[in-house]
């Protein structure tokens, strides 16, 4: 079911309870600004989740109201999960998904990063 972007941050939400330790997630990474796991229903060869600690509900409010320093350690630990994971040789694609048209289901930020295969040109 297709989230409202516009929502208020909802704290029941499952990343919001994966970072507080009460769901389970096979993490790869984690620092002071984000936490990396693997998605639980893989798309590619690599499908690995990277959620920021804040609460965000999605690119919109993230990109419209983090203070720089936020946004900077989130966008580093994207590319460093991704450095870490032996990807950037290969290549690979980092997707955010908004709000109904962009099909996110889940009310807290996430990047997928995809790689493992060729994936195509995505344009829309
Ligand atoms: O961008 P969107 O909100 O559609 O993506 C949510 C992603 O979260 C899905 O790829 C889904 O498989 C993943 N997920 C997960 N662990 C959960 C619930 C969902 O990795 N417990």
């Amino acid at each position: 079911m297709p989230i409202d972007p516009t929502q208020p941050y909802d704290d029941d939400n499952i990343f919001a309870k994966v970072l507080r330790g009460e769901l389970p997630a096979n993490r790869v990474y984690e620092d002071e600004w984000a936490l990396a796991f693997h998605d639980i229903a893989p798309q590619a060869p690599v499908h690995i989740l990277v959620i920021p600690k804040g609460r965000y509900v999605s690119w919109d409010d993230f990109s419209a109201s983090a203070p720089d320093a936020e946004i900077a350690g989130f966008a580093r630990a994207v590319g460093h999960v991704a450095r870490t994971a032996g990807l950037v040789e290969d290549g690979y694609r980092i997707l955010y998904n908004i709000g109904s048209h962009g099909g996110q289901e889940i009310a807290h930020l996430h990047a997928h990063i995809f790689a493992g295969r060729p994936l195509g040109r995505m344009v829309g």
